[in-house]
């Protein structure tokens, strides 16, 4: 498995680390020249939070978002791109309170009475700039992310969740031959190419895909709600 932590600056299409793209995203001139143009369409400017979410150290995304948008958004973004698989109930943790009570989760589970906070919080009445949150998806098979608020800046951002940056997917190698996995036998938790799993003659049902998210191989996440599809060329 090649695990190195990487990924791309959406603006200037340089690489840098996980650690080092919060930095490096609040100079990019590149980015800078994009946030300028965002601004002549709309020329109203609000609060926009840089946010950095992280799951077990290797999967990340920075990402901007109005600060007047609630943990709820944020929320149904996070199901997307990285954890949806079947509707289970999930909760963001922030200064010792916990969120949640999802639109998702209360039409799933209606006899439910959370004793937790809402989700339909703003951003900004929850955390401020530096402050960070926990967040679970699944109080069952639970995947856990944190994050935290890097920067706030004025400006305007044309879509409701902005990708900066995400980690580059990782490639893993076929346990049997060697080449490119793509999928994941939930029966020996190997790691086959699509030809390999026909041999290893597995339930074709008990595999997953590999996919670039910190749910791969869990309950039965596909990441067919990944709507991300940034490449370079
Ligand atoms: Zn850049
Ligand atoms: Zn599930
Ligand atoms: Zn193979």
């Amino acid at each position: 498995m090649d695990i190195k932590d990487e990924g791309i600056c959406r603006f200037c299409l340089k690489t840098f680390s996980g650690a080092g793209m919060g930095r490096h995203l609040e100079a990019c001139l590149a980015k800078k020249e994009a946030d300028k143009e965002a601004f002549d369409i709309i020329k109203i400017p609000s609060n926009i939070y840089q946010i950095k979410i992280s799951a077990y150290k290797v999967y990340w995304l920075h990402i901007e978002v109005n600060s007047l948008s609630t943990l709820e958004l944020l929320d149904g973004f996070l199901r997307n791109i990285w954890l949806e698989c079947c509707g289970h109930l999930s909760s963001f943790k922030i200064k010792g309170v916990n969120y949640s009570g999802s639109t998702i989760g209360e039409s799933m589970f209606p006899w439910m009475k959370m004793e937790d906070a809402s989700m339909d919080q703003p951003l900004n009445q929850v955390l401020g700039v530096k402050d960070t949150f926990e967040y679970q998806y699944d109080f069952g098979s639970t995947t856990r992310l944190e994050g935290q608020v890097f920067a706030e800046r004025r400006g305007v951002i044309l879509e409701p969740v902005r990708i900066l940056a995400r980690n580059n997917p990782f490639s893993y190698e076929c346990d049997k031959c060697g080449k490119e996995a793509t999928e994941i036998c939930l029966e020996c938790d190997e790691l086959f190419c699509d030809q390999c799993l026909i041999t290893h003659g597995g339930d074709e049902e008990m595999a997953l895909p590999v996919v670039n998210s910190p749910r791969m191989g869990v309950c039965g996440y596909c990441g067919d709600d990944d709507f991300d599809n940034f490449k370079i060329k």
